[in-house]
């Protein structure tokens, strides 16, 4: 197998060697921020958003990106270049750099910046026309005001304590309430319903990320005439909805068969979000920044 090349801190060092210190606060505290962006046919699918996304969190946490925008982008391409990937995924992680044993984020003179690109297989096919079994959970989604789910940081103890629920049920994937109740979004994917051909997602400020995904479907829906609505819901909307679908950068577009035991639609991927999932693979490839 070819060597895999990571970008690590302005170098390019083999897996073996990519190594952070044990004093670097994303892995004392979280205390950092990443992306998880795609790249189809050599094309760095929406490379921008996820950019600005990235440098938005930077400036919510205050934390110093030491590359410029261009900079970055340009460690990106040669990243993937070195890797000779034109098909796969794309982990881009700044943390707040090596400090002391306390939390202050002032003792971390330099964030590390970390680069690692592979190739992806989350999902089968198959998954994609049968649907995933989900659950809610109890767990709630942070607060916008205790860690705002709009900043795409390291801490991912809420979404993993979810998922560690999701897996005790024997389900595929877990659906957010926030303390009101309210649906907002799975362990890592947005969430739609669609009832009556009425497309709904829950508007971000309720605690969920603000997906670039979830943001292509809604532009590919008002694009092609869709009906769409960004709407608080609940758990019941879910029951009753004809279809459900979740999206991400890794899971692209994909239904839900079966909340909390209800069977949603016919148990199986229904012909919107089909239709939306195939709308969305037909961007992808275009729809970025090219590397080859
Ligand atoms: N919500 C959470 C909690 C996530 O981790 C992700 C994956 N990044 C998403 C939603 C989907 O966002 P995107 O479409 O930008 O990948």
């Amino acid at each position: 197998m070819a060597e895999q090349w990571i970008y690590l801190n302005g170098q390019y060092v083999t897996k073996e060697n990519a190594v952070v210190s044990v004093y670097d606060h994303g892995f004392l505290y979280g205390d950092g921020i990443f992306e998880g962006i795609r790249i189809y046919n050599g094309n760095i699918f929406k490379c921008k958003e996820h950019l600005d996304r990235l440098y938005d969190s930077a400036k919510s946490i205050m934390l110093n990106i030491p590359l410029t925008y261009q900079e970055m982008e340009d460690a990106l391409v040669e990243t993937l270049r070195r890797n000779e990937l034109r098909d796969g995924y794309i982990r881009l992680v700044v943390s707040r750099g090596a400090g002391n044993l306390g939390l202050d984020p002032n003792r971390c003179p330099k964030a590390s910046v970390i680069i690692i690109v592979e190739q992806l297989a989350i999902y089968s096919e198959e998954a994609y026309k049968t649907g995933l079994k989900t659950v809610s959970v109890s767990t709630k989604r942070n607060l916008p005001d205790a860690l705002n789910p709009k900043i795409k940081s390291l801490n991912y103890l809420n979404n993993i304590l979810v998922k560690i629920q999701s897996n005790l049920s024997g389900a595929g994937e877990a659906i957010m309430l926030n303390s009101q109740g309210y649906v907002t979004e799975g362990s890592g994917d947005n969430i739609f319903i669609i009832k009556n051909g009425v497309i709904t997602t829950p508007p971000c400020y309720l605690g969920a990320l603000e997906g670039i995904t979830r943001q292509a479907i809604i532009d590919i829906c008002n694009e092609k005439g869709y009906k769409l609505k960004e709407e608080p819901f609940s758990l019941h909307d879910v029951y009753i909805a004809d279809e459900v679908f979740l999206t991400g950068t890794a899971a692209e577009v994909i239904a839900v068969r079966e909340v909390d035991g209800r069977i949603i639609g016919e148990g199986h991927a229904g012909p919107i979000t089909l239709k939306l999932l195939e709308e969305f693979r037909s961007v992808v490839d275009k729809d970025g920044l090219k590397v080859w």
